[in-house]
């Protein structure tokens, strides 16, 4: 239903001639609008009216974004605009539809009211299969959920910011806000959803997939095993450290710095935790003890973890996180962040011999005697 009064809006668009005086910032309000961003659709709608105020179509447009970003009231008084500048145009009858179907949605407008941290109702998402999607903002991220899932994924939603905040901490930086998390359920995972068709089938239960969108699958749709809300929580704090790093666009002279992603992520993925939840020192020491490695550097370990034929029978999770453990016992509690500032405008490779004056394959042989690997 929603998708269908969208395609409509969109033929719109094209068919007609656009006003010279507003179109870049119409143009950029549709792409917002798109991608789901409504909130950003919103400021550029608002611009190309105060640039052509007896523009209708611009004003159908902000009605539509501000009625998609919950701000029900403003989304009337524009959408009443556009129906007496349209006339007996297609605008004024869509926008006469719009209001209509505002009137309708009174109760959703209830739920708006109890603030930013209540979910709305979105309908259908464009790319996304299912007509009863849900989004609900926190202070850094905007979460996606289907009408069931709400209440599965509270936990994790409760704990995003926080996951975000220990993020600043650890790398020193910021990422770019808010981030979209899409939460998928069994029957219809990430790499099923038209949106997301591109990406492959993986067995991921997160997926950091650009600076600020993140899919979640709420089950492990490969092994049929059900996530428990506190691993949610989890990955969300991996996957957000993903987009970090996305957002700080670091090179790597080998083309690789996968192992390096993964050994931060899974360093930092259970500080979200209870404390009695989270690995340590000693627990890396042990789980450690006696091991072999197989491996000719760091960058072979994520190599195998990632190829979804090999059985799995080593805890990379440990291995990667004791990377940044040993790095950080070794060269102090902010080595990350002297890393990733010194690798900034050059490679991560310079940034690990400028921050610490060593450089990968001495730093691998160190972490070997530090856990008297052999
Ligand atoms: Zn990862």
């Amino acid at each position: 239903m929603v998708r269908r009064t969208f395609l409509l809006l969109m033929f719109f668009w094209l068919a007609l001639p656009a006003t010279a005086g507003n179109e870049a910032s119409f143009q950029a309000g549709t792409r917002a609008f798109e991608q789901g961003d409504y909130q950003a659709a919103t400021r550029h709608f608002q611009r190309a009216v105060q640039q052509e105020p007896g523009d209708a179509l611009s004003h159908l447009w902000l009605g539509m974004a501000l009625q998609r970003s919950g701000q029900l009231d403003h989304a009337r008084a524009s959408l009443s605009k556009a129906l007496r500048l349209g006339g007996d145009s297609q605008v004024a009858e869509h926008a006469r539809a719009a209001l209509q179907a505002l009137d309708r949605l009174r109760p959703v407008r209830q739920e708006a009211a109890l603030g930013p941290s209540s979910w709305r109702r979105v309908g259908a998402v464009q790319g996304l299969l299912g007509e009863d999607w849900y989004v609900r903002s926190t202070r850094y991220s905007r979460v996606w959920a289907r009408h069931a899932d709400r209440e599965y994924v509270k936990e994790f939603v409760d704990n995003l910011d926080r996951a975000y905040e220990i993020n600043v901490d650890f790398m020193g930086t910021r990422a770019g806000t808010p981030i979209n998390f899409y939460c998928f359920s069994m029957d219809s995972p990430a790499h099923r959803q038209p949106r997301f068709a591109g990406l492959g089938v993986t067995r991921y239960l997160g997926m950091a997939v650009d600076r600020d969108t993140c899919l979640m699958n709420l089950s492990n749709w490969r092994t049929s095993q059900h996530i428990e809300p506190w691993e949610l929580t989890r990955v969300a704090c991996h996957e957000l450290n993903h987009i970090f790093l996305h957002n700080l666009n670091l090179r790597s002279t080998f083309d690789n710095l996968t192992w390096f992603a993964e050994a931060l992520a899974y360093s930092i993925e259970d500080r979200v935790l209870p404390v009695s939840q989270q690995r340590s020192l000693e627990t890396m020491r042990l789980a450690l003890r006696g091991y072999t490695s197989v491996d000719e550097d760091w960058r072979a370990l994520v190599a195998e973890r990632d190829t979804d034929e090999y059985e799995q029978y080593r805890t990379y999770d440990v291995l990667l996180a004791s990377i940044i453990s040993f790095l950080q016992a070794s060269y102090g509690p902010d080595a990350v962040p002297r890393i990733l500032r010194a690798a900034r405008n050059s490679t991560l490779e310079e940034g690990f011999q400028a921050a610490l004056g060593r450089d990968v394959p001495t730093l691998h042989r160190e972490w070997k005697t530090f856990y008297r690997i052999r």
